[in-house]
């Protein structure tokens, strides 16, 4: 059986939801470059309309400007960084 690096969501939940965008901004680092789950989580959340947190490594501003330039609701999926 074969271990997978830890979900660093789970590690500190609060700065993924976090009102401070340096903790956001950390949040979607830690998504983009440590988390096994990237490409699922980002396929979950490329159409989601929820208003919090970081998913997927994108935060609440850059899904909303997604969803507001989309022309027919659906998102394109981030490039990676
Ligand atoms: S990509 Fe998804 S599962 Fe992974 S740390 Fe970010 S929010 Fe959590």
């Amino acid at each position: 059986m074969t271990s997978l690096a830890p979900v660093p969501c789970r590690l500190d939940p609060d700065l993924w939801f976090s009102p401070d965008p340096v903790d956001r901004h950390y949040a979607v680092r830690q998504c983009r470059t440590a988390c096994p789950l990237l490409l699922a989580c980002m396929r979950r959340h490329a159409t989601s309309t929820e208003r919090h947190g970081v998913w997927g490594g994108i935060d609440m501003e850059e899904r909303a400007a997604r969803l507001r330039s989309a022309p027919t609701g659906a998102q394109p999926l981030p490039t990676a960084t």
